[in-house]
């Protein structure tokens, strides 16, 4: 079977569900169709192709994540061993580090940007993460990604420190740019794949993800945040669905609170203090999701 057909399950599917979630609020434009979603319509699948045969199961799953706190304990769950240098198949001059295995019939490749070269900190933010999403999707052709880390979560709608959350849908908070239409490509609102399966069968939260390359949130960012109506907040997120929508890969998003945006603590201390006991249910959760996986095909997701 080629992979175009392998991938045309989970592909159009992505497509389906990929208009924004507050379009209507920010629809600037007379028409009644969202430019994004027309964007998105436009690519349907060759129809000289032959017809798939039937759905596939899923064989290679991609694990981004953005710390290397937050990756060592899935790597060692997983079993998955680090690239040998030269192996990693990224260039030479990247950072990013590669883990990878097969766990339960799945090829997993789990990535994490790698330490800053100057600094020596976890490259976190959404360019990291989007420049090892896209080196990653070209490289090991994943069928499913997951974007797993921690996050901030408002309590105000219904997080607590260590709650696992599916995000289903991902934007941004920092991109103001005032200008109709490019207001909505700022926001770069998107549904993530549904897996309504998951959320029965693992007991995880659900809502949506705001994603802005701040770990604080300016005034502007809280507003923002609201109009999105996250009840997570990361910095990576939206930009590992940007790439993933790009290629057409599902995605799915999972994020284990580690601080309360609108509690009295501040949020690095708290975020520091949680960072390691989150990390353990973060791990348990991708766990969780990864056995769900294997044997799987998307649709059954
Ligand atoms: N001070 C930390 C830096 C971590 S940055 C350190 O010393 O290592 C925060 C990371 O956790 C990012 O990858 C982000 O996705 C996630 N995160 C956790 N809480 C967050 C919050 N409240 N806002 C934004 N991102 C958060």
């Amino acid at each position: 079977m080629n992979d175009w057909n392998k991938k045309k399950p989970s592909g159009s599917r992505l497509l389906h569900d990929s208009i924004p979630f507050h379009s209507v609020r920010f629809s600037t434009s007379p028409t009644p169709i969202h430019p994004l979603a027309r964007v998105h319509a436009m690519a349907p699948p060759p129809s000289d192709q032959p017809p798939a045969a039937g759905p596939a199961e899923i064989s290679k799953v991609l694990i981004v994540i953005a710390m290397q706190t937050e990756a060592m304990p899935l790597v060692t769950k997983l079993k998955l061993v680090e690239a040998a240098a030269g192996e990693s198949m990224f260039p030479k001059c990247a950072p990013w580090i590669r883990y990878h295995g097969n766990y339960k019939g799945l090829h997993i490749d789990l990535v994490w940007p790698g330490k800053d070269p100057a600094l020596g900190v976890d490259s976190v933010g959404t360019v990291s993460a989007a420049l090892v999403t896209y080196a990653s999707i070209q490289t090991f052709k994943p069928d499913l990604i997951i974007n797993a880390g921690t996050a901030g979560g408002f309590k105000a709608k219904g997080a607590s420190i260590g709650d696992v959350f599916l995000a289903s849908d991902v934007a941004f908070h920092d991109r103001r740019i005032p200008i109709p239409v490019f207001d909505m490509y700022g926001v770069g609102a998107r549904k993530t794949l549904a897996t309504p399966n998951i959320l029965k069968e693992l007991n995880l939260k659900v809502g949506k993800l705001s994603t802005g390359d701040s770990l604080d949130m300016s005034p502007q960012d809280e507003a923002a945040i609201l109009r999105n109506d996250a009840t997570i907040k990361d910095m990576e997120g939206a930009a590992v669905a940007y790439v993933a929508d790009m290629f057409s890969t599902p995605a799915i998003f999972v994020k284990a609170v580690t601080d309360i945006v609108d509690g009295e603590k501040p949020t690095a201390e708290e975020f520091l203090q949680n960072l390691v006991a989150v990390t353990a249910a973060l791990d348990q959760a991708v766990t969780k999701v990864v056995d769900f996986i294997s044997g799987k095909c998307i649709s059954d997701l």
